[in-house]
């Protein structure tokens, strides 16, 4: 049984696991990113890579040291790194005495041929498309469930009338998730966890502040490479909107693209008509949406040297005085500290809320 393991984004790796147990491979999980993992992915990168790549390079040398004989992935396309970190992490890994094999998964819509000879590769049970494809649907059940339940902590967590009585329910719900193999039980597990979740107690009347975060993908899903900023704001008072999630992001790169009345795309066009990589065009577009409906503010995380952020960055200044909505960034790299940025949150939640108490024409952005 062939030991596999993949990136660690969020709760993801739950239905990834199953997916892969199903498949007929043995897991090695990816562990929670910690100093550790940033060490090795510090030590072992070079010295200029973006902090995903550093944090992943880290990740895998934890997960080879553990036995993993194999990577999947998925791929990137556009001018971005992100295309590229397969060959390089593979390079890495072997030469530091690791002898790893890599698969990257292509957007299946632009590389279907591609596509299912990886899965072939994948599927060490030899189970016929079919088969596969039941796993699939119950895997991608299990992902929304667990997108869902984290959708519910950032509404819950500002009206909370108990500081930390949301994650706690959270973190004991995600393990009926985990523990739900068949449909049924998915579904079951699932609908549970989201009513157990409701039940925490809370004020739905409390006013709270509106505030979409985003961003590169990998700093928006993982929460220790953003030091759970989604956590901080919600116990300052602001309900966070999250631009992108791992189902939405699938959904966009395999099946169509998700639009509303106005796409990301279509809000960017005046700004970015091209693309430039990564998700800077996305954070511009995200930031417009956000303003025309009404959130108080917008934070961007930008991984250092993330060309596209680093575009969108420079774009979001006009964006913020455009469309008067406070904007701020982080450049995450790995000496960024929780205290000095639960500070700056303070101060950034602080001006939203004056504004929000007495609007001023003159926006104002605070530079990261
Ligand atoms: S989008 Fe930015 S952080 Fe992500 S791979 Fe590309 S350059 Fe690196």
């Amino acid at each position: 049984m062939p030991k596999v393991t993949f990136p660690r984004m969020g709760e993801s790796y739950r239905a990834f696991r199953m997916l892969m147990n199903d498949l007929g491979n043995e897991v090695i999980i990816p562990p929670r990113p910690n100093k550790k993992t940033l060490d090795f992915g510090v030590r072992y990168s070079p010295e200029f890579a973006c902090l995903p790549l550093k944090i992943l390079t880290g990740t895998y040398v934890e997960t080879c040291m553990s036995g993993a004989e194999l990577i999947i992935t998925s791929g990137g396309s556009g001018p971005c790194r992100a295309g590229l970190y397969g060959q390089l992490h593979k390079k890495i890994l072997n030469s530091i005495g690791f002898p790893v094999d890599i698969i990257v998964f292509e957007a299946p819509k632009s590389h279907p041929i591609d596509f299912l000879r990886k899965v072939k590769r994948v599927n060490s049970s030899r189970l016929s498309y079919l088969a596969i494809w039941e796993c699939v649907k119950r895997g991608w059940e299990k992902l929304k469930y667990l997108d869902d339940l984290e959708k519910t902590t950032h509404a819950l967590r500002p009206r909370e009338l108990k500081k930390g009585s949301t994650t706690k329910v959270y973190r004991e719900v995600l393990e009926w998730i985990d523990g739900a193999y068949a449909m049924k039980e998915i579904h079951e597990a699932g609908k549970e966890a989201l009513n157990t979740l409701k039940l925490v107690p809370h004020d739905t009347r409390r006013a709270v502040l509106r505030v979409g975060i985003v961003g590169e993908i990998y700093v928006l899903l993982e929460p220790a490479s953003n030091l759970e900023i989604e956590e901080t704001l919600g116990n300052l008072g602001v309900e966070v909107h999250r631009s992108m999630f791992l189902t939405g992001w699938t959904r966009d790169n395999t099946v169509k693209e998700t639009s509303g009345i106005l796409s990301v795309k279509e809000a960017a066009m005046p700004y970015i008509p091209l693309c430039i990589g990564g998700h800077g065009r996305e954070s511009v577009g995200h930031t417009i949406l956000y303003a025309r409906d009404g959130f108080d503010g917008v934070i961007q995380m930008a991984p250092f040297t993330c060309i596209p952020e680093i575009v969108a960055r420079t774009i979001l200044t006009r964006v913020s005085r455009e469309h008067n909505i406070p904007v701020l960034t982080f450049f995450l790299d790995e000496q960024t500290g929780k205290a000095g940025m639960s500070t700056r949150l303070e101060a950034f939640v602080d001006l939203i809320r004056r504004k929000k108490n007495a609007p001023v024409s003159d926006n104002r952005i605070i530079v990261g």
